[in-house]
């Protein structure tokens, strides 16, 4: 067996430098010693990553699977600062804020509750996602790894679904701990859904609440009925119609011009909410905007549609080489299919039965074809093509007064590319209004001004918006509530409604 430790003698051919005479040790990935690790029945699987309420549900709905998995708490400024004190110089943010989020977690296991760290180790595990890259998102685990063993948790089990896999995981150490069934990935894929759609109706809401934290407080009834349909294992759509009820007796004012804002970027730093891209969404709500987020489904839209492109390029090659067909090529087309087919149908379902009307599913072929002229869709990475998709589609169906690129500090495939490619894009779309901004866990005030500024331009573009519609005096309730969403040209929320009350 492999030791976490080897030592090197530095020396040169013809004898000992004695100033490089020094002790070097070389990285190894397994443990020091073997561990008597608990069986898969018994470990605990800890999970966390995606927003709040997604994390929540997902351990919900696992366990009634009977997968014992528990949701690790947001992490916060604290977590950041112990992924900086165990972890490696130079990684990026999501790497600080969730390693630290985890040792955080553990250390609470055993300073606070009393385990030793030989029970955290032999009966504990974290799943995240993991994978190769162009950037240090193949470091992740490794990473994980080298801060667990410095904080005292040497042997710690990580494991990781390949972000680019789906449910095509391979037979590796995933399976020694999950139990990677159909069962498993569906349910799965179900509370991400429904904790989008949650998230989604939650942003279109909060901004325009007549009693502050209403929203909140019907967003939290919801999600207990919801847990309580994942616990019981009754019908989801039901579970749904009752939120519906629930949401709709939320009282909003709809007729306040506020600066739509498309917040894109770094999946995780774009997705998180907490100090690890410094609260923007509640910031910018503070600050009187409304905020688009990024579903989760995005990411998993995109990387359906990265395994179709692959497998398109693969059967065009086979169909050259040779006249047969490639049955392994046509599993993988179904198994595509079918995919895009559950995702799409159980999000119209949920969507419909909440009230979530007038949102749609990426359509990742016209995000492509938005973004060829200026991004090679081969490149793969952070989000690929998708965030300079987004800004021109946003520019193009005038979908937001502001779009927002938020990225840890020096991402590659955002800061370092995407970036780069979206000043050609603004100069061809030169009323787009477009701010990059970069997180690194300090610096928020630099962070919160030059948000602030961009702001000030969107929130004057949906005043104009706005006071060039005839505005009636009064709306009637049921119109200004959640679930009459208009569709129409405008971009700000309260435009739309005015514009579609033909007054
Ligand atoms: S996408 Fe950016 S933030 Fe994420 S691992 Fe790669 S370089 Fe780091």
């Amino acid at each position: 067996m492999s030791v976490a430790c080897n030592t090197v003698k530095m020396t040169d051919k013809n004898g000992d430098l004695s100033f490089l005479n020094q002790e070097t040790t070389q990285w190894r990935d397994a443990p020091k010693e073997p561990i008597a690790y608990a069986s898969k029945k018994e470990t605990i699987m800890l999970v966390g990553g995606l927003t709040i309420l997604q994390d929540k549900l997902i351990e919900t709905a696992l366990h009634s699977i009977g997968e014992n998995f528990v949701a690790l708490p947001n992490p916060d400024f604290e977590s950041f600062q112990k992924g900086k004190a165990f972890g490696n110089r130079g990684q990026c943010n999501p790497t600080y804020f969730t390693v630290g989020n985890l040792v955080k977690y553990l250390q609470d296991l055993r300073d606070k509750k009393g385990l030793s760290e030989q029970e955290i180790v032999t009966k504990y595990a974290y799943v995240t996602a993991g994978g190769c890259g162009p950037c240090r998102f193949g470091m992740y685990i490794t990473e994980y790894k080298k801060a667990l063993r410095d904080a005292g948790f040497d042997g710690f089990r990580i494991t990781s679904f390949a972000h680019d896999k789906g449910i095509f995981q391979g037979k590796d150490e995933v399976e020694q701990l999950l139990n990677l069934s159909p069962k498993f990935f569906i349910i799965l894929v179900k509370a991400i859904i429904i904790g989008d759609i949650m998230n989604i109706l939650g942003y279109k809401m909060r901004p325009y609440e007549v009693e502050k934290g209403s929203v909140d407080n019907a967003m939290e009834t919801c999600r207990l009925i919801v847990s309580e349909a994942f616990e019981k294992k009754t019908n989801l759509t039901k579970a749904l119609w009752s939120c519906r009820k629930i949401l709709a007796e939320v009282k909003l004012d709809r007729l306040q011009p506020k600066a739509k804002v498309l917040v894109m970027g770094e999946f995780w730093a774009a997705m998180t909410e907490g100090d690890g891209n410094y609260n923007l969404h509640r910031f910018l709500e503070a600050e009187g905007a409304e905020c688009i987020p990024q579903p989760v489904m995005n990411r998993l839209m995109l990387s359906i549609w990265e395994a179709e492109r692959k497998l398109h390029k693969k059967e065009a090659l086979t169909v050259e080489s040779s006249k047969k067909v490639d049955f392994s090529n046509v599993k993988s087309r179904i198994m595509i299919k079918l995919a895009k087919a559950a995702v799409k149908t159980h999000f119209t379902l949920y969507a419909k039965a909440i009230g979530l009307h007038d949102y749609e599913i990426p359509n990742m072929e016209k995000l492509a074809a938005l973004s060829e002229a200026y991004y090679t869709l081969d490149c793969e990475g952070g989000e690929g093509h998708l965030e300079v998709a987004h800004l021109i589609e946003s520019v193009k169906d005038n979908l937001s007064h502001l779009t927002i690129s938020v990225k840890p500090f020096g991402c590659m495939p955002s800061s370092a590319v995407s970036d780069g490619v979206q000043s050609l894009v603004t100069s061809h779309f030169p009323e787009a209004n477009f701010l990059s901004v970069e997180t690194s866990g300090e610096g928020a005030a630099n962070f919160y001004s030059r948000v602030q500024m961009a702001l000030f331009k969107a929130k004057q573009s949906a005043k104009e918006e706005f006071e060039a519609l005839t505005v009636p005096k009064h709306v009637p309730e049921k119109v200004n509530n959640y679930l009459y969403q208009p569709h129409n040209s405008m971009a700000g929320s309260a435009a739309k409604l005015v514009e579609s009350l033909g007054v």
